[in-house]
Order: structure tokens, then sequence, then C-alpha cells
């Protein structure tokens, strides 16, 4: 990889220690300037079992599982430091390809080397439990064990923190990895998986096999050898991966789509909340699953919080992600774009008020890529288009609250359960709004802060299972039940006298 991303790079596939099987390509251009930047191995189901067999074997036979948690954790670290010193290479990646400023993108590396520290100490934690009060002759023993071959499947818009996010948990749980990153931007994924393997993970133990959902991503699904999988992308995907998990009785973790709330009551310190509320919608380009794209605001402040809201929004830089000074980038793809435009079609045709935006940025630099100016949406009611389906664009849409029942009952009113916020300084309803509401995360004046040691994860059509915490390491295990029986056994049958 050079320094600075700008030659096309050209991938293969990563299976046991080979670069291997190439069977045709797939072009990553760039959302920016239409260039082609990258080209990734396009698997096929050939390809997509070669990658499970080599994890197959790698857990069932080789070293992974069987080495201390020291180990793992020394390896961890190892690669930790090797993605630090190539911070820079990393982050210029990432944002080429899928659009992201780059500055975001040197914060969502710093956000991997955490993840691989993390986890790296988590490696050395894990332990099951032991039962002494079953009687003088049973002692009881809870193993906590790798789960197996964990099949990934994983969404383009955080590629290398969505990797961080799994592979370094499974990995130190003593699992072995299948991973199959999003068709558009699968650069980062390869590049840390080669990391790894140069860190002092056994071949087989990482792979990657690169291409679309169907046929890679399904046959990962579907395979008797894979134990587990581990899914990032949306909700409509997620359900039909979760059918097809069921089908060989594997377990998965699935975490899809969002559709979340910021609330702001009328004590809030507003300048706090106006900050946070433009960073939840706008950074990604609101393609974000915890973005904050529904402002619940309360009726007495709502008019002047809107309006120095969509004030500060004007300054926001939209351009190329390479800028230093940029603060949105384009949208991921052509397709994307279009949608984020149809739903804002869709809110100007049922009655919304367009404040600002509402467009796609076609002049100057924008002219050969898919920009979406930044765009907010008042007087919008549950039942517009906008309020209910995720955007994963940089669009907001305000609606107005008068009291606490009726926010808590507009934050709920989704078939969404990832994430939500609240901006109040009385710790009475802050604490009433986290108990009612129904999402993985709840924010107290704040928003989309995140963190390894916190479990991450939805309810309702946003998924269940957990990553990151010790909470995303076990669910990368399998608990294992032995009793233990010493002296003279009780004679069968115990109930004849
Ligand atoms: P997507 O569902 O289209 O694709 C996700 C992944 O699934 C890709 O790798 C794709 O190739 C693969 N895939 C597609 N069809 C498949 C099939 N039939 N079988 C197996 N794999 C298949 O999602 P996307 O457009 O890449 O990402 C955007 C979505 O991801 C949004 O809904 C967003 O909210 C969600 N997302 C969620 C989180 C989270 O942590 N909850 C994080 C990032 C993105």
């Amino acid at each position: 990889m050079n320094k600075t991303a700008t030659e096309v790079r050209s991938y293969r596939h990563i299976i046991g220690n080979e670069e291997s099987l190439i069977d045709g390509y797939i072009d990553r251009y760039s959302p920016t300037s239409g260039r082609l930047v990258a080209r990734f191995a396009e698997g096929t189901a050939q390809t997509a079992e070669a990658g499970i067999a080599a994890a197959r074997f790698a857990f069932d036979r080789g070293p992974w599982p069987r080495l201390t948690g020291q180990e793992r954790s020394r390896v961890l670290l190892r690669a930790a430091s090797a993605i630090r010193e190539r911070k820079e290479e990393l982050a210029c990646l990432d944002s080429e390809e899928v659009g992201k400023p780059i500055r975001l993108a040197r914060n969502d590396i710093e956000g991997v080397i955490g993840h691989f520290e993390y986890a790296a100490a988590l490696a050395q934690q894990v332990h099951g439990d032991a039962h002494s009060n079953l009687g003088p002759q049973f002692t009881g023993i809870v193993m906590r064990e790798p789960v197996g071959v964990v099949g990934m499947i994983t969404a383009w818009n955080f590629p290398a923190l969505t990797y961080s996010q799994k592979v370094p948990y499974a990995l130190a749980a003593g699992c072995t990895v299948v991973l199959k990153p999003s068709e558009f931007t699968s650069g980062s994924a390869l590049e840390l998986s080669k990391i790894l393997l140069e860190s002092g993970v056994p071949a087989g133990a990482i792979n990657v096999v690169t291409g679309y959902g169907m046929p890679v991503g399904e046959t990962l699904v579907n395979s008797p050898d894979v134990d587990f999988i581990s899914f990032t992308g949306s909700t409509a995907t997620g359900q039909r991966i979760a059918a097809g998990a069921a089908e060989t009785t594997k377990r998965s973790s699935l975490e899809l789509g969002g559709k979340g709330a910021n609330v702001v009551f009328a004590d809030a310190d507003l300048d706090e909340a106006i900050d946070g509320a433009l960073f939840a919608v706008f950074f990604n380009s609101g393609q974000v699953c915890v973005s904050g794209s529904r402002l619940i605001v309360q009726d007495s402040v709502a008019d002047d919080f809107v309006a120095r809201l969509s004030e500060r929004a004007k300054h926001l830089r939209v351009g190329d992600p390479s800028d230093e000074r940029s603060q949105l980038g384009p949208l991921i793809h052509e397709l994307q774009a279009k949608k984020v435009l149809g739903l804002i079609e869709s809110a100007k045709q049922e009655g919304a008020t367009l404040v600002m935006g509402g467009m796609r940025l076609t002049h100057g630099e924008f002219a050969a890529g898919s920009f979406v100016a930044p765009t907010i949406f008042d007087a919008v009611t549950p039942n517009m288009t906008i309020f209910r389906e995720e955007i994963f664009g940089p669009v907001l849409s305000v609606v107005r609250f008068s009291d606490e029942e009726e926010a808590l009952a507009l934050a709920n009113d989704t078939v969404y359960g990832l994430s939500n916020a609240v901006w109040t300084k009385n710790i009475d309803v802050a604490m009433r709004m986290v108990h009612g509401m129904r999402a993985g995360t709840v924010w107290v004046n704040t928003s989309t802060d995140i963190g390894p040691q916190m479990p991450y994860g939805g309810v309702k059509g946003s998924g269940y299972g957990r990553e990151m915490g010790r909470a995303g390491l076990e669910e990368f295990t399998e608990l294992k039940t032995c009793l233990i029986h010493t002296g003279k056994r009780t004679p069968f049958p115990p109930f004849a006298d």
C-alpha cells in the first residue's frame, strides 16, 4: 500500500497465508472523483468455501485456539502497534474508498487501535466459573470456550472500525475467522488482516474473501462448517441472514439499521445540544447507523433551536475528503445519492418544511461525485416517510413535542432500536427517558460517543447480540458445563429402598 493511497490498489483474497485465487475483479471508483481507486477480487462460492476450509482447519487442528490467552494477547498488541505505525496510510485508504473526510478517517483508525488494545487485554481475562455448593461429592465447572469458526459480513460506512469491533474480539476468544467485507470498501479489511498475519496470527486463523453478498456472504451463512455469523448491515439483509443461519442451527449477531432520536428538553444547555445534534446527523455524511436523524425538540424552544442549528449547519464544509477542512464528503455511491434525494422529495411532497439544503451538489468540485447538501426539514410528523425510514444521508427531521410523555412516545415510535440521546439538566427526566427508551444505547447530554469498553448493539429492528466490551468477546464464546463427582456414587436407582 502506498503512503497517500492515490494509486490503484489491486487485491487478492487472503486464504490461509496466501493471497490467492482471483476469479475476476470488482472495481471501486472514488465517490468523490469517479477515478478508479481499487480492485478487489470477486469471490465465488468456491472461493468462499476455500476460506471456510482454511478457517475450519485452523480451528480444529491449528495452534491459535490452543494458545494461552496471554500469547494471543501479545499478538494482538503487536498488531495494534503496527496499525499505529501505519495509521496515516490506513486513514487515507478508508477516506478514499468511502469518501470519508480524512480527519474522521484518522479518528476511525485511532478507534481501531483502541479496540485491538482492549481485545488484547480481554484475551487474558477470559474465564469460566466454578460451583462448590453442589454438595460434598460434586464440583461444577463452567468453561468458556471459543465458539469456533466465525463468518463475518460487514457494511461499507466504517470499514476499518467495523472490522476492529469484530475481528480482534473473536481472535481474543480463540476463534478463527473468515470475513467478507463490503464490496465497496474492502481495502482496510485486507490490509488489517495482513498486519495480523505479520504480527503472528497463524495462517488460516484470519481469512478474507472479497466479493458480493451473493454468493460469498450467502455461502458463509449457509455453511455447516461456520459456527457463528457476525453481521453488520441493513435490516433487510440481516433478516435474510438470520433465517439462513437458522437452517444450520448457528447463532448470529446482527448489527442493523437505526433511526436514532435526539430528544432536546427546553432546560438543556442548548449550545451543547446544537453541537451534539449537528455532529450526530451530519458526520460521515449521515451514513451512520447511530445517526441522530430525528431531532425531537420541546416546542417552547424549538423555533430558536432550529434557527441556531441551521445557522451553524450553513457553515459546514462539504468537499473533497482529502482536504483537511472538509467536514462532509460525498455519499458512498450514485445509488445511495439517488435514494437520499428520493427521500428528500418524499418529505417535500408529504408537507415537511425545508429549512436548508434539499438538493444534490453538482457545481465545481462536486461535479464528478455523489454529493448531497446537508439538509434540515422542520414540521416533520411521525406519519412521514422521512420520520420512519432510515435515510443514511445528511438529512435531519425536526419534530416538536410538548411534554415528556410525548417525547418518549415519539422516540420509541420506530421499528428500530439502536441508539437515542436525551438533552436535559434534570437528572430525573434524563433517567426516566433512559429507562423508557427501547434502544441498545442511550446518551445523556452527548451523542454518538462510543468506546471499546462499552457493549454496543440494538434491539427491535436494529438487531441483536452485542459487540465491544466484555460482552463483545463473550458473544464469540460458548459455555461448556463439567460436573465432577468424587467419592463413592449413590447406587442406581437412588430412589429404591
Ligand atoms: P447491506 O445489508 O446492503 O450489506 C451489508 C453486507 O451484507 C455487505 O457486505 C453485503 O455484500 C452483504 N450481503 C448483501 N446481501 C447478502 C446476502 N444475501 N447474504 C449475505 N451477505 C449479504 O448494507 P450496507 O448498504 O452495506 O450498509 C448500510 C446498512 O448497514 C445500514 O442499514 C446501516 O444502518 C447498517 N449498519 C449498521 C451498523 C451497526 O452497528 N448497527 C453499522 C454500520 C452499518
